[in-house]
Formats: C-alpha cells, sequence, structure tokens
C-alpha cells in the first residue's frame, strides 16, 4: 500500500451527482447586486447572460444535483482522473510528509477547465441556446469551452485578451481547430471594446476587459447568444466538485486522510472544486483538514484585497458581488500565470476566508517557478504556471515538516500541465523574471471605485 504510487479509479466511480456548498455554507449567502440599480437581482436580470436551468443551480440550496449521463459521458473521455502519491518528491525534500496530488492536466485540453464547460455547453443546449460568448486569458478557459460547444453542436465567440492572442497563439489555434471564432480584445466589435480603444489604441486588454466585451455581445443580442464563464461562480465551483469527489475516493484506497488540502486561486474554482468536498467532511463529519489557498503576491486578492461589494468585471456592467477584490478597476501586471490574475474571487471561497474556514496566502513568482521546476524533476510533469503556486505550498509544508519531524499528509490539486507555457519557463532559466508585489497605494486607490451598494445589501 504505502509504496504504491497512482490511485486510479475505475470509470464506474465517476460522481453521479455535484457537490453543492450552498448546502452547508457556515454562513448566509451575500444577495448579488443588479449593477445598475444596486438591488438583489432577479432570476430575470440573470436569464439575459445565463439559461434558466444553471440559474436555478447557481442558486439552489440542495447538496447535491445529479450529473446529467450526457455529461458523465463526455467526462469519461479523461474522468475519474488519476491522484498520485509524489514518493519521488519526498524523497527529495527529504521530508516525512506524504504528498498527494490530484492531476487535472490529464483532460484533452490539459487543465480542469472542461469540468464546467461541458456540462454548461450541455445545459445551454438542453435550454435551447444557439451560441455562446465568453472571454479567455491565455486561452485555457477559451480552448476547454470550444471542445464543448464543439462536442454539443453549439456556435462560440471567444474574446481573447489581446496581449495573450499575439504572445500566445496555441491555445487560440486549438480553439479554432474546435470552430470557435476567436478576436483579441479589445475590439472594435462591442461599444465597451471602441471606448477602451478610443482612448488606448494599445491597450494590451486584460481579462476584466474582455469578460466585458463577452457580457456586452451577449446582453444586446436578444436572446440569440449567452455568456459563460469559466470561473467565479458558484455553479462552476460546484461542476468542478468532481475532482474533490473522486479526490476522497482515492485517499481512501490510499489509506490515509489529508491533514491539508491545496489549492491555487484564480476565480476559485479549481480550488473550490478540489477542497470542497474536504470541506464538506468539516462541516458534517468532525474532520479538521487545513485548506489552503494560494494566490500570486502580484495579484492578492485574498490576502490584500478588501472583503466588499464589487461588480465582477472592469466596465462595471457585470452584477454586483460581495467578494475580495483589489476593485474592478484593478490592471493586472504582467505576471506569467494568467489564470490567476482576476481583481476578485468568488463568492464562496471570499466569505469562507472571511469566516476562517479558508487560509489564504501569496506566493512569490520566483519561488513559485522554483517549485515548478524541483516538482517537474521529481514527478516529470511540468506544471501550469498557475498550478505551480499549489505546488510552492505543498513544498513549503513538506519542508516544515522536515523541521519538526512531523508526517502530515498533504493534498494539493495540479490544475494543469504547462506544455502551452515554455516561453515563461524560458524566462525563469534565463533570470527574466521578477517579483512583483502589488503596491498598497494601489489597492487603496482601487477601493474609492467600488460601488456606493445601500446599506441593507
Ligand atoms: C484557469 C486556471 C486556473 C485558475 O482558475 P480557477 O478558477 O481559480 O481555478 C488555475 N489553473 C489552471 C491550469 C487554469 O487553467
Amino acid at each position: 500500500m504505502s509504496n504504491q504510487y497512482k490511485f486510479l479509479l475505475e470509470e464506474s466511480k465517476l460522481p453521479k451527482a455535484w457537490y453543492n456548498i450552498n448546502a452547508d455554507l457556515p454562513v448566509p449567502p451575500q444577495p448579488v447586486l443588479h449593477p445598475g440599480t444596486m438591488q438583489p437581482v432577479t432570476p430575470d436580470f440573470l436569464g439575459v447572460l445565463f439559461p434558466m436551468n444553471l440559474i436555478m443551480q447557481e442558486i439552489s440550496p440542495e447538496r447535491w444535483i445529479e450529473i446529467p449521463e450526457p455529461v458523465r459521458e463526455v467526462y469519461k473521455l479523461w474522468r475519474p482522473t488519476p491522484m498520485f502519491r509524489a514518493h519521488r518528491l519526498e524523497k527529495a525534500l527529504d521530508t516525512p510528509a506524504h504528498i498527494y496530488y490530484k492531476y487535472e492536466g490529464v483532460s484533452p485540453v490539459g487543465s480542469h477547465k472542461p469540468n464546467t464547460a461541458v456540462p454548461q455547453a450541455f445545459f445551454n443546449k438542453e435550454a435551447g441556446t444557439k451560441a455562446l460568448t465568453t472571454e479567455t486569458g491565455a486561452g485555457q478557459w477559451g480552448s476547454a469551452l470550444a471542445m464543448a460547444c464543439n462536442f454539443f453542436g453549439l456556435d462560440l465567440e471567444i474574446y481573447m485578451v489581446k496581449v495573450s492572442y499575439h504572445q500566445k497563439p496555441y491555445r487560440r489555434i486549438i480553439m479554432e481547430n474546435f470552430g470557435a471564432d476567436v478576436y483579441a480584445s479589445p475590439t472594435d466589435r462591442t461599444h465597451f471594446g471602441r471606448s477602451v480603444l478610443a482612448e488606448h489604441p494599445d491597450s494590451p486588454g486584460s481579462l476584466g476587459m474582455a469578460i466585458s466585451e463577452a457580457v456586452e455581445v451577449a446582453a444586446t443580442s436578444n436572446g440569440a447568444k449567452k455568456y459563460s464563464l469559466g470561473s467565479v461562480l458558484g455553479h462552476v465551483l460546484m461542476h468542478q466538485s468532481v475532482i474533490g469527489l473522486e479526490a476522497l475516493d482515492q485517499m481512501e484506497m490510499a489509506g490515509e486522510y489529508p491533514d491539508m488540502v491545496i489549492g491555487c486561486a484564480g476565480g476559485g474554482s479549481n480550488f473550490a472544486g478540489f477542497t470542497y468536498p474536504f470541506l464538506w467532511k468539516n462541516f458534517t463529519d468532525g474532520r479538521k483538514t487545513k485548506v489552503i489557498a494560494v494566490e500570486p503576491a502580484s495579484c492578492p486578492s485574498l490576502t490584500r484585497g478588501v472583503y466588499a461589494f464589487d461588480y465582477g468585471d472592469t466596465a462595471a456592467m457585470a452584477p454586483i458581488v460581495k467578494m475580495f477584490t483589489l476593485g474592478h478597476t484593478f490592471i493586472p501586471p504582467g505576471i506569467h500565470a494568467g489564470g490567476l490574475r482576476y481583481h476578485g474571487m468568488s463568492a464562496s471561497v471570499s466569505a469562507l476566508v472571511d469566516h476562517g474556514d479558508i487560509e489564504p496566502r501569496a506566493v512569490k513568482q520566483l519561488e513559485t517557478f522554483e517549485a515548478a521546476v524541483r516538482f517537474s524533476q521529481s514527478e516529470g510533469i511540468i506544471p501550469a504556471p498557475e498550478s505551480a503556486h499549489a505546488v510552492r505550498v505543498a513544498i513549503d509544508e513538506a519542508l516544515k515538516c522536515k523541521v519538526t519531524g512531523e508526517k502530515k499528509v498533504i493534498a494539493f490539486n495540479l490544475s494543469g500541465h504547462g506544455h502551452f507555457d515554455m516561453m515563461a519557463y524560458e524566462a525563469y532559466h534565463h533570470g527574466q523574471l521578477e517579483d512583483f508585489e502589488y503596491p498598497q497605494a494601489m489597492v487603496t486607490e482601487a477601493m474609492t471605485h467600488l460601488p456606493k451598494v445601500p446599506a441593507m445589501a
């Protein structure tokens, strides 16, 4: 048992239902507010952007939501994903800790993102949607949704952050291979994009801007197009729970239970997907697993942001959510973990951090790449730069155990591989990466632009 390297589940063990943390939240969820009126949104308002079946999932209090058979059929192309015991890394670190990682990089596009792309495409198809719009940063989300839309016969329009569109063509080509239309955002296709270009013709774009464009296109399509988001929202986090539900079974196969679970957090989806089933055990089963969310020191929404109501996008058109935020006017520095550069954080992750159920940590870029290289030299897998944040903290915790002699069980989510991020590794190897800590003065300034919501909210 103890020298086993990988824990593989039979296809029949693929979860039949998603876990919805709404049922177990220790604090009541905060209302989502309309960006114009600042009153709680109605399903009608959300219905402009999302199909009703996904809206019902978003607000459902049910703990378990059945995974439809057509979605499970597609999941079976790569799920259940493997869980590994990192024996070789343990040895290299000379730690008594046991390190496990769940690997989501085995999906066709190399990350956890298809876990929600597939059900979102499915439920849109069920609801009669013909076309979707979305944004993508470096292209991980766009490639996942492109694959899913291709499987379920939906058209897809993708607004890709301009700097990535030009610097990272491979994922764009994957999206186009699946039949999606990809545009470099800001574009001249939207009112918002044109307004940005008028002021900043050379704008490199940002995730917040691309969201604004994709939202505008769906909202002004008279119902012809719906919008899809790859992180942050409750139903997205819930779809990702297949990761942690499988991991619970796999830890049981390994005959151990984690003392801590770790995930990197951009909008919170892979983190929540992996850790919420363990939090469920904490809440309902008396388990005491420590839950750690890791973010970049350059985009530190959980560790340096403010827990406040803020817009989900740059143009202040998306709903207002209570979350840890750096301000919707945040323009992220150009770090090499594109998926971790969102200004906010999902509402439930934010609430659980605020309540003390999740511990947030920020790590710097150089130490993150150092950890990623060390991990790959032991385990063979080159992590996505986002996932490397979780690797860093897992290694830090294992090294603490070396000092204390504790045999802790550490489990983390390796959310994706880094095969399309080689230029970032190249820059690291040539000493061209720098650490950047987001200046406090910029956080303070951005807070002056938060929406002034009525006290009732
Ligand atoms: C998109 C992405 C992330 C960050 O998004 P979350 O919603 O926070 O999970 C992390 N890792 C990988 C590999 C990604 O593609």
